[in-house]
């Protein structure tokens, strides 16, 4: 039941992939000449014998017959002009060829008798010197060579990453962009104001640095883009390319390494050199956390590479006079695992938050990818927006995009609120599992558990709205009771928590009222009711035996080398009286749930029924079968 809903985790895209330039290798060049190489000797065969070939005896007996009248001589190539013309006889040949024109060669021992012959015959010698360029041994030569070259090529331009080859002529690895490639601008990001603030000053000082100078004001050098994966930050970098008039280079964190030892510190170099080259100008690393990890840290010892690039990297960033004007902005999702001394005053020292959305900025959002998606009159994308708390820019633009598909799959002209409704069960909660046979029993279950969480969704006067219940299985989830905020919740009152303890309850509570027997069914419930039982005791000073002391250590994820296991900081004497805290929460929450259930019986049934009938039933529609006022959802 209500799952927090959130996109796959990390999902990396690069969006910048499709404008990268061309890269004209010197390794094009070595093919057109390789080419050049092959087939001039082909050429040079066919156009520098003239006439028919014949065999040195039919030659030698031309002579004797005085039909010879003149001869070439280059080398051991002859070419003559008979006075009678011949037809060529040789076996095989179907039609006989007509000739004046022959070409023949002196056997490779020589004819010393030749000479003689011809000025018996008072032929006409002429004798050029062998100048033919050997292509033959040429080809012998080259061909293996240029074969490993390309071979080696290939496998270079494999090995490295983004297709950019190691040897590649723009040796940072950094895209330049300029303002006329760059279309994106701050009008294509919704929300995001403080970023869009901070940002669009920057792109003002490089427009105008004097304005700023003039008060003695100095720009920030680095600035760095922290947020989760998904919400912008590197379209927020695209739009400063696109608003600013200045040059901006742009690269990948892991782009920066190579397989050569040594290249990632190099290719730092290389684009702070361009860029102060260029100035003002702007850099931008994204992902800064594949070369700005901690150093040191990790287990097996440390990454020798990335060190190095990183230490280029720092010496680069202080390397700035104050004059210069180049701006470093960088992105990441993992601040905490950047090396603090990224993060030192000087270098990234200005930091900029970019969130995930709240509702309204859902709401501009989804017209933003809305727009060029023919949307049906019923489709409320307000509605949506509401429905997709915790979902990301990416989520959302994702979401539109399956709801697109869909539509199309269906053949309709325009995107309808059930293409988007069941996009979102996709991303949200999988794919419809479609080969899940289940008996009437399991069935009947799984209804009561659902309806269970619906009921006391739907009475609980703290507890969200629903957004739907359904029974259809999906992912992991056999049923679920989706609700969606009433509002944009930052603080969670108790009142609230404990509700939305109760609805959680509400599906084990109804199998045991109706069945009289627990099911596994209910283990995603109890897991997610304990663990923010276990928060508001430990963390948010909500039960009364504990009062206001915080307890827990910060919930942050344990990165390995750095901190192998979570400490705690409490005696075991308080950890268990803590157990007994959470256990006490979560048994009133049942009990609470129990009676309720109890006490509304017949709507239980009812609604169970009503899953069994439908599988799928909207929240205005459980209000109604059970006879209660749906709840209001707050304005925008
Ligand atoms: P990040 O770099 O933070 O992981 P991206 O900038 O790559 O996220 O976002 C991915 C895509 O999601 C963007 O290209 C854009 O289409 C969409 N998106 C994310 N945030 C927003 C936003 N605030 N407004 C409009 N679109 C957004
Ligand atoms: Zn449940
Ligand atoms: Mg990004």
């Amino acid at each position: 039941m209500n799952r927090n809903p959130r996109g796959p985790d990390d999902r990396r895209r690069n969006p910048l992939g499709n404008l990268q330039r061309p890269g004209c290798s010197i390794w094009q060049v070595v093919f057109w000449i390789a080419l050049i190489l092959l087939v001039a000797p082909l050429l040079a065969g066919l156009f520098g014998t003239s006439g028919v070939t014949i065999d040195y005896s039919t030659f030698k007996d031309e002579v004797r017959a005085g039909n010879v009248e003149r001869v070439t001589v280059t080398g051991q190539q002859i070419d003559g002009t008979l006075s009678e013309p011949r037809e060529t006889s040789a076996p095989g040949q179907e039609a006989a060829i007509t000739y004046t024109d022959f070409t023949t060669y002196i056997p490779a021992f020589g004819d010393e008798d030749l000479l003689p012959l011809l000025e018996e015959q008072n032929v006409v010698v002429q004798s050029q010197p062998d100048t033919g360029f050997p292509w033959g041994t040429l080809l012998i030569t080259a061909i293996p060579t240029l074969l490993m070259l390309g071979l080696g090529y290939l496998f270079l331009r494999r090995m490295s990453s983004g297709g950019e080859g190691v040897l590649s002529m723009r040796k940072s690895g950094a895209e330049l962009y300029n303002r006329r490639q760059e279309q994106t601008t701050f009008e294509d990001v919704a929300g995001a104001h403080g970023a869009k603030g901070e940002l669009r000053e920057v792109v003002e000082f490089l427009k105008n640095p004097q304005r700023f100078q003039r008060l003695g004001g100095e720009m920030p050098k680095g600035l760095l883009l922290v947020g989760p994966p998904g919400t912008g930050k590197t379209l927020l970098a695209r739009a400063v390319a696109g608003e600013a008039s200045v040059p901006f280079f742009h690269i990948t964190g892991s782009n920066f390494m190579e397989m050569f030892v040594g290249v990632g510190a190099s290719r730092v170099r290389d684009l702070f050199k361009a860029a102060k080259e260029a100035s003002p100008s702007i850099i931008f690393i994204d992902e800064l956390d594949s070369v700005g990890r901690r150093r040191g840290a990790g287990l097996g010892g440390g990454h020798d590479e990335r060190e190095q690039t990183l230490n280029q990297l720092l010496s680069e960033l202080d390397g700035f006079k104050p004059s210069t004007d180049v701006i470093v902005m960088a992105a990441t999702n993992r601040p905490d695992i950047l090396d603090p001394a990224l993060l030192r005053p000087g270098r990234f020292d200005r930091r900029v938050t970019v969130d995930l959305p709240s509702l309204r900025d859902r709401v501009d959002i989804l017209h933003i990818h809305a727009r060029g998606k023919p949307l049906s009159d019923e489709v409320d994308l307000e509605r949506v927006a509401r429905g997709t708390p915790g979902f990301s820019g990416a989520d959302l633009e994702n979401l539109l995009n399956e709801a697109a598909l869909l539509a199309a799959r269906r053949d309709v002209d325009a995107i309808e609120r059930q293409d988007i409704e069941s996009a979102r069960d996709k991303v949200l909660m999988g794919l419809e599992r479609e080969n899940v046979v289940m008996t009437e029993e399991e069935t009947s279950t799984l209804a009561y558990h659902e309806a269970g969480h619906a009921l006391l969704a739907a009475i609980l006067p703290h507890a969200d709205p629903i957004h739907k219940v359904t029974i259809v299985p999906r992912g992991r989830a056999m049923g679920v009771t989706q609700q969606m905020p009433r509002q944009e919740r930052y603080i969670y009152p108790r009142e609230y928590m404990l509700d939305r303890l109760s609805v959680m309850m509400g599906g084990r509570a109804a199998e045991n009222l109706v069945f009289d027997t627990p099911t596994s069914g209910a283990a995603d419930d109890l897991k997610q009711a304990t663990q923010m039982a276990r928060t508001m005791v430990l963390q948010w000073g909500m039960s009364e035996q504990f009062g206001f002391i915080s307890l827990g250590g910060d919930q942050q994820e344990v990165f390995l080398g750095e901190q192998i296991a979570q400490r705690r900081e409490y005696s075991e004497q308080t950890a268990r009286e803590a157990d007994q805290e959470i256990k006490m929460i979560l048994q009133e929450a049942y009990n609470n749930a129990l009676n309720l259930l109890r006490e509304n019986r017949k709507q239980l049934d009812d609604l169970a029924d009503a899953l069994q009938e439908f599988e799928e039933i909207p929240g205005e529609r459980v209000a109604e079968i059970i006879g209660v006022q749906a709840k209001a959802i707050d304005p925008l």
